[in-house]
C-alpha cells in the first residue's frame, strides 16, 4: 500500500529563539534531519523531509512530509529529541508538542461491501481517485501511542474482514458419518416444553431445565467424563465466569466482543446514602428506575463468553517446565452468555448456556497431536454411544487467516474443527461442538513460557451441551425407548417430579 504522510506541527519552547533564528545551527539542523536523522532505516531515497519550517518568537514550526518507511509521527518524535539537545545548549527547552494537521493518504481500492465513515481519531474522511485521505486528530501522546500506525492496520483489517466474508473456502468437509435412521420428524424444545421437561426463564434466551433434561446433560458428562478425560488424562478446574477486560485484551476478544456480550456492572460505590433516591423511587413507584441505576454503576467486563479465556491468568507470567506437558485440563462449572441474534430458537440457540471445555497445551506438535487424539475421541462416542449423523468441517476464521502468515500449511495448523449435525424437523445443519488449535496465540497473550524456551501452542475444545441434546434428541426422539441401548443405560431413568393442574 502505497502512503503519503504530511503533519505540520508547532514545537513550543520555553525560551527566546530569536537569538538562534537566523544562526546556521538551524539550517544545519534542518539539513542533518533531512539528510540523515529521517532518512535512518529507510531504502535509498526514503525516509522523511521537512519541507517547510518557520521559526517564531518561542516556537518552531514545521510540516514533515513522508512515506511509509519513517512516518511522519516517527520523524517528528526523532526530530523533536535532536532539536531539544540544540536547543538545551541555549538553555531553551522544548514545552509541548501542538500538531496543527496531519493528513495520511494511501492507496485504497474500493471493496464491495466496506464503507469508511468514521474512524477514531480521524475527523474527516475523504474517499476518491483510489485514494483515502485521512485528516487526523490527534495529540502528541496519541503519536507517541503509534495511533497513525494502528489506524492504517485498522483498515487493513476491514479490508481483510470483508474479503473473507466472501469467501467460502474456509469451511471445508473433513469428515462424514454414515447415514443414520432418525426417529423424530418434529422440534425437541417444542416437546419437551409439552411434556413440561423445559420452561422457557424469565430472561432472554433462557431456559430452566427440568430433572429429566438435566439428567441427559449429566449422562453426556458422563460420557465425556469416561471416554474423554479418563483416557486422556484431563484433570478438572474450576474457571471464573466473570471475566474483566483486562482478560479479554490479552485474549482477543476485546477487539469485537461488544455486540455480543453481556456486561457486567459494580456500584460506584456501597454507600447506602448513594442509592437512596433509587430505593425511594422503586418503594413509590414499584419500577426499578433503570436509567438512575445506570448513573450510579460501572462496567468492569462482561459474563463468560468464550470459557477459557480467564482459566489463562492461572499460568499469567509463569514459566512451566517442560516436564509437564501436555497440560490437559477441563472446566463445567458454569454457564457461558451471549447476546444472540433474532434467531433464538428452543434451546438450539440460547443467551445462557451450559458448555463443558477442553484446554490443553503444550509444544506445537504436542497440541496439534492431542487435537487429533480428541477428535478420535468425539468420533467414538458419537458413532458408537450417541448413533447420530454428523459431520466434522475445517473452518478457519478469517482473523486466524490473517495471523497464520505461513501459508496454507500453517492454516491447517491452526483454526478450528467445527462438529455439525443435521436437525431433522428443519432440515439445517448445527455445529453442536468444535475443537481449536489456537497456536501460540493464548501463551503469548498472556505471558507464558517454557522453561526450554520452545515454543509454546494451546488448544480448546468447547462441547455444548444444550447444542449435544437438541441434534441428539431431533434424531433419536425425545421418546428414550427409540435410544441406542448404550445411551439409555448412561442415562438411566428419567425422574418425574412435578405434575401441573
Ligand atoms: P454458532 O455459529 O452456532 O453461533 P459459534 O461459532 O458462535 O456457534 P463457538 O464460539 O465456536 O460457537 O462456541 C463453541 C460451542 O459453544 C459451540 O460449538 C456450541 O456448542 C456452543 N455455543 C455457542 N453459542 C451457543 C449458543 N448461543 N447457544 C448454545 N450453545 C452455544
Ligand atoms: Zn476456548
Ligand atoms: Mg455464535
Amino acid at each position: 500500500m502505497d502512503m503519503v504522510f504530511e503533519l505540520k506541527a508547532k514545537l513550543k519552547c520555553s525560551g527566546d529563539l530569536s537569538g538562534i533564528v537566523s544562526s546556521p545551527e538551524i539550517t544545519e539542523f534542518v539539513s542533518f534531519c533531512n539528510h540523515d536523522l529521517l532518512k535512518k532505516g529507510a531504502p535509498p531515497g526514503c525516509g522523511a523531509e521537512i519541507v517547510w519550517w518557520n521559526v517564531g518568537e518561542e516556537r518552531i514550526e514545521l510540516k514533515i512530509v513522508s512515506d511509509r518507511f519513517v512516518r511522519a509521527h516517527d520523524a517528528l518524535l526523532r526530530l523533536k529529541n535532536e532539536l531539544g539537545k540544540l536547543l538545551g545548549k541555549h538553555r531553551i527547552g522544548i514545552r509541548g508538542v501542538e500538531i496543527e494537521e496531519y493528513k495520511m493518504a494511501l492507496d485504497w481500492e474500493e471493496e464491495e461491501g466496506l464503507r469508511i465513515g468514521k474512524l477514531p481519531f480521524v475527523k474527516e474522511i475523504k474517499q476518491e481517485n483510489g485514494k483515502l485521505e485521512l485528516f487526523l486528530d490527534v495529540d502528541e501522546v496519541s503519536l507517541e501511542k503509534r495511533i497513525p500506525d494502528r489506524i492504517i492496520r485498522l483498515l487493513e483489517d476491514k479490508k481483510e474482514a470483508i474479503r473473507w466474508r466472501g469467501k467460502k473456502e474456509h469451511w471445508e468437509l473433513l469428515f462424514e458419518s454414515p447415514k443414520k435412521t432418525f426417529y423424530f420428524d418434529k422440534d425437541p424444545s417444542e416437546e419437551m416444553i409439552k411434556r413440561g421437561w423445559i420452561r422457557h426463564a424469565a430472561g432472554r434466551g433462557q431456559w430452566i431445565y427440568g430433572p429429566q433434561l438435566t439428567k441427559i446433560f449429566r449422562a453426556f458428562e458422563k460420557i465425556l467424563f469416561d471416554d474423554v478425560c479418563k483416557p486422556l488424562g484431563y484433570e478438572e478446574m474450576i474457571f471464573p465466569k466473570l471475566v474483566t477486560w483486562d482478560v479479554w485484551k490479552r485474549s482477543g476478544h476485546a477487539k469485537g466482543i461488544y455486540p455480543e456480550a453481556y456486561y457486567v456492572c459494580t456500584p460506584k460505590t456501597r454507600d447506602p446514602e448513594f442509592w437512596e433516591d433509587v430505593m425511594d423511587y422503586y418503594k413509590v413507584t414499584n419500577e426499578v428506575p433503570i436509567a438512575m441505576l445506570m448513573e450510579r454503576i460501572e462496567n468492569v467486563g462482561g459474563m463468560c463468553y468464550a470459557q477459557c479465556p480467564p482459566f489463562w491468568v492461572f499460568l499469567q507470567g509463569k514459566i512451566l517446565p517442560d516436564e509437564i506437558l501436555p497440560i490437559r485440563v477441563f472446566d463445567r462449572s458454569g454457564p457461558s452468555f451471549r447476546y444472540e441474534s433474532g434467531g433464538l430458537h428452543g434451546i438450539e440457540r440460547l443467551d445462557e448456556f451450559h458448555r463443558v471445555e477442553f484446554v490443553w497445551i503444550g509444544e506445537k506438535q504436542q497440541v496439534i497431536e492431542h487435537a487429533r487424539l480428541l477428535q478420535e475421541k468425539y468420533r467414538g462416542i458419537f458413532n458408537d454411544i450417541l448413533e447420530i449423523e454428523w459431520r466434522e468441517a475445517w473452518v478457519t476464521p478469517w482473523f486466524m487467516a490473517q495471523e497464520g502468515k505461513g501459508g496454507l500449511a500453517e492454516l491447517k495448523e491452526v483454526g478450528t474443527v467445527d462438529y455439525e449435525a443435521v436437525l431433522p424437523y428443519s432440515g439445517k445443519w448445527l455445529e453442536f461442538q468444535n475443537v481449536s488449535v489456537n497456536g501460540d496465540k493464548y501463551p503469548k497473550g498472556f505471558s507464558v513460557k517454557l522453561q526450554s524456551g520452545e515454543e509454546l501452542w494451546s488448544g480448546c475444545s468447547g462441547v455444548g451441551l444444550e447444542r449435544w441434546a437438541a441434534v441428539f434428541l431431533a434424531q433419536k426422539s425425545v421418546d428414550r425407548d427409540k435410544w441406542p441401548e448404550k445411551f439409555r443405560a448412561i442415562v438411566g431413568e428419567l425422574p418425574e417430579v412435578f405434575r401441573f393442574l
